[in-house]
């Protein structure tokens, strides 16, 4: 088995998990920047975070032979402050030309606030700006359907930005509709309790096809598992889905959506 791990917050992993990651066949891991499970105290703790991601990372990720990029931006989470994220977006570009750099996320909404709708569109057009892919991170629970909404909105009321080089992740079944009939891309995040268990992903495919979804664990340092995706492939094995149509969905799909960064050269 081969995959590609889209969506992994490594900085909160250990070595050994990059090593487990190795053995099942990850060839290359994303991590989105997001929130560190508390609230940074100044622009300088993302600027540190960044450089973290963009020159610490790679090199452990590289001591198991995995390829490591990353995505930039202050998290929905962080948002509240509208001062602070203008002061952290102001630091992205000098970033965005590091070799493991693929876009701007993951951006997005958590509680549908005023303040994060207004910095997710000031980083909507950074993106713009510096004509980067986009990843979405999409709110939790009874807040995910409207967030959903809300971001779809802003995404398609700028016409400089092309559907097909954003993807939304976090969808479950009242929401990868509406963003595959965007023209957009859908993550499926596999969670152990909330998200998308892997029956439930696995369900999903087979209702709305593979064509633009892909799988990730979202691993962070909460409860998660970074061997999720192979774990899924194996159930869609299981479940009498051709190798050919796994590879699809956790190896040359994530490939073909990366690929549109310069920067995911493989
Ligand atoms: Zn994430």
């Amino acid at each position: 088995m081969r995959y590609i791990e889209p969506h992994a917050h490594m900085v909160s992993r250990t070595t050994d998990d990059y090593e487990r990651m190795a053995l099942a066949g990850c060839a290359a891991v994303c991590e989105p920047a997001f929130w560190a499970g508390f609230d940074r105290s100044s622009v300088d703790g993302f600027h540190d975070y960044f450089a973290q991601l963009t020159e610490h990372e790679p090199k452990r990720a590289a001591k198991f032979g995995l390829k490591h990029f990353c995505w930039l931006c202050i998290n929905s989470k962080e948002a509240e402050d509208v001062k602070l994220a203008e002061e952290v977006i102001a630091l992205i570009p000098q970033f965005l030309d590091r070799p493991n750099v693929l876009g701007i996320g993951e951006i997005g909404l958590n509680k549908n606030s005023r303040n994060e709708l207004r910095v997710l569109e000031m980083q909507v057009e950074l993106a713009a700006k510096y004509k980067q892919l986009i990843l979405v991170h999409t709110p939790h629970l009874e807040d995910k359907l409207k967030g959903t909404r809300l971001i779809l909105d802003v995404l398609k009321n700028d016409k400089r930005i092309s559907p097909a080089r954003v993807i939304i992740d976090h969808v479950e079944e009242h929401t990868v509709e509406m963003v595959l009939d965007c023209g957009m891309w859908a993550g499926m995040t596999l969670y152990p309790e909330t998200k998308c268990t892997p029956a439930r992903a696995i369900d999903i495919l087979e209702t709305y096809g593979s064509e633009k979804i892909w799988l990730n664990s979202a691993c962070d340092w909460g409860v998660s598992d970074p061997l999720a995706v192979p774990k899924t492939a194996l159930e869609m094995k299981k479940r009498g889905h051709l190798a050919g149509a796994i590879d699809q969905v956790i190896f040359a799909n994530p490939k073909k959506f990366l690929r549109q960064s310069p920067h995911f050269k493989w």
